[in-house]
């Protein structure tokens, strides 16, 4: 079957609503940040977008005033069910301006329109409506009666789903009754700051949500703030641990959400068409910049040529460019930093003698552009099998047995998601249960829900994000 052609369908760039200057948000207002502003481009043009202001380790402590002001005042002794209001409306303004959010994040951050539409905009939305639902019902949580809130949290985000991530933080943070100081990543902050916004429409508390751009030293600041009681990262293992040293010795209290090198494994009586699509999913959704990425696809042997030719093709027919076409399936890289330790990683490969497969995709020349690329005959000891590239390079090894599935799958610091394809029910539920994942898919891959807690082991982190378990790491208890 041939390729289908598809005419432009650029979704309009207006609907953004764009605005030349951004500022930090502290205590209800936007103010002027005594950092230096920085500017935030569009990697898919390398266009400046906006200048945004950002904070000083000076704003860190005014921010953390507010928010502790607005937790002693009224956020923690609100009854939940009038801060569950809040959170209702909140949701529903997410919503409201769910194409702008849309469009602005695709701006910023380089992702098909497609998925900050479909995914990371609901997503959001949804995590806002279902902590809005426990908002009232915390006794009923299984933290005993009346738990207490934290504090002040304070909360730092990474680029690749800029405001999904912040739904993550501050959903479960206000609906248990702590106030927020966030600060996005340098490179994406825009929709926090339209976030903001939306706190104002919603008539929030000044002081209960505050947002600092700028960049890890305000982290950092913000992290090691003397009154911040709960500190929340998601972001790189080495930024991770380095936050794990700054506040060891304190009583604050510590989620870490960090990388993953996660293994899809396929065996041979997986329905193979549907685990190329689990496949392609799992490692080229968002540019592969997701920390639970598919990255190492483990097949068995038997199937593994059958499989790759299926793969090859599949990925043949993803569209790559511009982020704000609908039909665009693979954006921008979000850096030239990022774009550059991709590079690196392939080239490794390479080096390491790897087969390097690469989608003849007509890559644009301006902007951040990785094509789709499939590494075979790749062994557990090459780089691109062990660190995390955050990118649309797949790396394929084979197994035979399911034990070596196991021993491979688990054979990694990291361990946040994993995969399993097959129609063996038994077989599911023996891997999951070998499996050293924080979360296992089973003929799926990429599925997220706010009811469903996420989070990994060993170097992909502690601490768990979601459902009613991540309540917990907002409470007293
Ligand atoms: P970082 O971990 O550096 O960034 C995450 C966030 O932490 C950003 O807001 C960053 O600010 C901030 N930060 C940086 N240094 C500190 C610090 N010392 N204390 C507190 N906060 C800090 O990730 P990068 O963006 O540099 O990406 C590097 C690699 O990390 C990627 O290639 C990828 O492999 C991995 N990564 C993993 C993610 C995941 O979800 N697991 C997400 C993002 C990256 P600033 O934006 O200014 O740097």
């Amino acid at each position: 079957m041939g390729i289908f052609e598809y005419a432009p369908a650029p979704e309009s760039r207006d609907l953004a609503n764009l605005k030349p200057q951004y500022r930090p948000f502290v205590n209800g207002e936007f103010v002027d940040g005594s950092g230096e502003p920085l500017k935030t481009i569009n990697p898919a043009t390398e266009e400046v977008l906006a200048e945004v202001g950002t904070a000083s380790v000076s704003d860190v402590d005014v921010a953390v005033k507010a928010a502790r002001k607005a937790y002693n005042g009224v956020w923690a002794k609100m009854p939940g069910s009038e801060r569950a209001k809040y959170l209702f409306r909140i949701a529903r303004l997410i919503q409201e301006r769910s194409r702008e959010l849309a469009v602005l994040e695709s701006l910023d951050n380089g992702k098909p329109i497609k998925e900050s539409r479909d995914s990371d905009v609901p997503t959001a939305a949804a995590h806002f409506f279902y902590h809005a639902g426990w908002a009232d019902k915390l006794d009923y949580a299984g933290y005993g009666p009346n738990p207490k809130p934290l504090g002040v949290a304070g909360q730092v985000i990474p680029w690749n789903f800029p405001l999904l991530m912040l739904a993550w933080k501050i959903a479960p943070a206000l609906a248990t009754g702590n106030t927020v100081v966030l600060k996005p990543a340098e490179t994406t902050p825009l929709t926090a700051l339209v976030f903001a916004e939306i706190c104002q429409q919603a008539e929030l508390p000044p002081g209960v949500v505050n947002i600092l751009p700028g960049a890890g030293d305000i982290g950092a600041a913000l992290v090691g703030h003397g009154d911040v009681n709960k500190v929340a990262f998601t972001g790189s293992t080495e930024v991770g641990k380095a936050i794990q040293r700054q506040i060891a010795g304190t009583a604050k209290k510590l989620t870490l959400e960090l990388g993953g090198k996660a293994a899809n494994v396929v065996f041979d009586d997986a329905p193979l068409d549907q685990a190329v699509e689990g496949i392609v999913n799992g490692i080229f959704f968002n540019q592969g910049h997701v920390c639970c990425a598919g990255s190492r696809l483990l097949v068995q042997e038997s199937i593994a040529e059958e499989l790759l030719e299926k793969l090859r093709y599949r990925v043949s027919t993803l569209r790559l460019g511009d982020p704000l076409d609908k039909n665009t399936d693979i954006g921008a890289i979000n850096s030239a930093e990022q774009l550059a330790k991709i590079k690196g990683l392939v080239e490794s490969g390479d080096a390491e003698g790897a087969e390097r497969w690469t989608s003849p995709c007509p890559v644009p020349e301006r902007g951040f552009f990785f094509a789709p690329t499939v590494f075979s005959d790749v062994q557990q000891s090459m780089r691109i099998a062990r660190e995390e590239i955050f990118g649309p390079v797949l790396s394929v090894l084979t197994f035979r047995t399911p034990d070596e599935a196991v021993t491979k799958a688990n054979n990694t610091p990291y361990g946040l998601s994993a995969g399993i394809w097959t129609e063996k029910g038994s077989r599911i539920l023996w891997m999951a249960n070998q499996l050293r994942a924080g979360v296992v898919w089973a003929n799926t891959f990429n599925r997220f829900d706010p009811a469903a807690p996420f989070g990994g082991y060993q170097e992909s982190g502690f601490g768990r994000e979601g459902g009613r378990t991540g309540l917990e790491a907002y409470l007293d208890v």
